[in-house]
């Protein structure tokens, strides 16, 4: 019997826990402890409920591109429940010079693939549309080194693009900057699509073609009836209790000649594997004393903060509010919002006929000190912004502020070779495996994908096949 710690109980921990337990169920050999330092279980996945709405804390849906999380879903018994974003409602606006503009038609990220609705859009001015029409003739192009988004989205379309929609849709989803992430770690295709075609306006019409109609009859984004916290509980369900221990903060792994000892609070005890889903920085710090050059390169990958505050009104500000899914805020307009979400919009089940839900996002690489205010602060900046940007001035009903310290990881220049030099060293220290969003993809998909290979990848190391019916074991533990 081989016995395995996962340290960390957010999704990237729970499909582990999952994906070893498909496999205990099956008859593989292996048993896990998973240990979470927090009293509950799934990160930065929390959905709360306030006067018949649902507010997500943290993550409100995920790519359904990125299959690995819908996947998840259905093994669970959440197939009926995955509900997709009100894709006909979408509309997003950019802030621009104090105001709302749409962004046009057509754009797939930042690209346009679209002519017209470009042309006519207030949203770039004349040089930038100039610009856009000279990329269609840019040459492939394959750059030596890694570079950040900024560089290259600003060698196809200029600075004012950087600025206006690949910095916000960045911090949207990074809280980060495009002056800091890289483009082959946060944007593969785009470096693809740069060296075989040159222009990204026409790689991406070229894949939009491709795609076809399986790309206009999917949404954009998947979530859940209940949210997020439903993927959260429904995987609880399927794990026994007594391998799940909350309220269980690792703080010492020390290497064994037969395998480690994990130490939490005042309890020690010995498995064969690790697993670890936590944040890169702590899994630095636990395996400092094992191999400093390899907590060397995980402490090296930075995060960032965040906050979200939603914002719950009556039904006439439902009315009042501009249609669409929400709106961006570029750094240059100089307010604190990076964006906000119309809730109520963007998916079913968030909010009863007769109210609105605003999600504020703030925050990320360009404004850490946000964490250090307090919530009144928080909520004053959020109010008063929304009164210049919307002139909403409306009393909310109920408001509730989330801060995340530290809980995005930011892949800057070079990600993609340190997380070589992070594979080279593991493989000195064997029995651990590593999971979580420091790694290869953020979002929750991402995080699924991560922790359920990594469960896999010691099973192989223990020379322990995956069960071929795995898959089928779904059932409630
Ligand atoms: C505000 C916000 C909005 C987001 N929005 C989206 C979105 O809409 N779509 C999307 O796809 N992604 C989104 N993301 C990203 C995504 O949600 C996260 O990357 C993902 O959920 C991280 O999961 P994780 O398990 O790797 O880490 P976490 O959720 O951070 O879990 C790590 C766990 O480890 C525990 N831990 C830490 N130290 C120890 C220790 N020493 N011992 C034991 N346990 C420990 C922590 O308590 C925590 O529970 C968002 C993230 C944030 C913060």
């Amino acid at each position: 019997m081989k016995r395995i710690a996962i340290v960390g109980g957010g999704i990237s921990g729970l499909s582990a826990a999952y994906a070893l337990e498909q496999q205990r169920r099956a008859g593989t050999p292996v048993e896990y402890v998973l240990f979470e330092s927090g009293s509950r279980l799934g990160g930065v996945m929390v959905t709360e409920r306030a006067e018949g709405c649902l507010i997500e804390a943290g993550p409100d849906s995920f790519l359904t591109e990125k299959p690995w999380a819908i996947d998840l879903c259905r093994q669970i018994g959440l197939e009926n429940e995955l509900i997709g974003s009100n894709d006909s409602e979408r509309k997003t606006y950019i802030l621009v010079n104090g105001k709302l503009v749409v962004m046009p038609d057509g754009l797939m990220f930042m690209v346009p693939t679209k002519i017209l609705p470009t042309v006519f859009s207030p949203l770039f001015s004349l040089r930038t549309k100039l610009r856009m029409a000279r990329e269609w003739f840019h040459p492939p192009h394959r750059a030596e080194h890694d570079e950040t988004v900024a560089v290259m989205v600003e060698r196809h379309y200029g600075a004012e693009m950087v600025d206006r929609l690949a910095d916000p849709l960045l911090s949207g989803v990074y809280g980060g900057t495009a002056a800091d992430l890289s483009v082959r770690a946060v944007l593969p295709r785009f470096a693809e699509m740069e060296s075989k075609y040159g222009s990204l306006g026409r790689a991406m019409l070229a894949a939009r073609r491709k795609m076809g109609a399986n790309l206009a009859s999917r949404p954009l984004f998947t979530s859940l009836k209940q949210g997020m916290q439903q993927m959260v509980d429904a995987l609880v369900a399927r794990l026994p209790r007594p391998s799940l221990l909350t309220h269980s903060p690792v703080n010492a792994l020390t290497r064994r000649a037969d395998g480690w000892a994990v130490s939490a609070g005042d309890r020690s005890d010995h498995f064969d594997a690790i697993l670890l889903a936590v944040p890169a920085g702590v899994a630095a710090a636990l395996l400092r004393s094992s191999n400093s050059e390899l907590a060397g390169e995980l402490s090296g990958i930075n995060y960032t903060s965040s906050v979200t505050v939603n914002l719950g009104y009556d039904g006439k500000v439902r009315s009042f509010l501009p249609p669409g899914f929400g709106f961006l805020v570029p750094r240059s307009e100089g307010k604190r919002l990076l964006a906000a979400t119309f809730v109520h919009n963007k998916f079913p089940h968030r909010a009863p006929e007769d109210r609105a839900l605003i999600r504020c996002f703030l925050g990320g690489a360009a404004d850490e000190q946000i964490l250090e205010l307090s919530e009144e602060q928080i909520i004053g900046i959020v109010r008063s912004e929304l009164r210049q940007i919307i002139g909403l001035g409306a009393d909310p009903l109920f408001i509730r502020v989330y801060k995340w310290k530290k809980a995005m990881a930011q892949y800057g220049v070079g990600h993609l070779e340190r997380l070589e030099r992070i594979e080279r060293l593991r493989q000195n220290l064997p029995g651990l495996v590593l999971a979580g969003n420091a790694y290869r993809g953020i979002g929750v998909p991402d995080c699924v994908r991560s922790g359920s290979d990594a469960a896999l990848q010691l099973l192989s190391s223990f020379g322990l096949k995956a069960a071929p019916n795995a898959d089928k074991v779904s059932q409630p533990a």
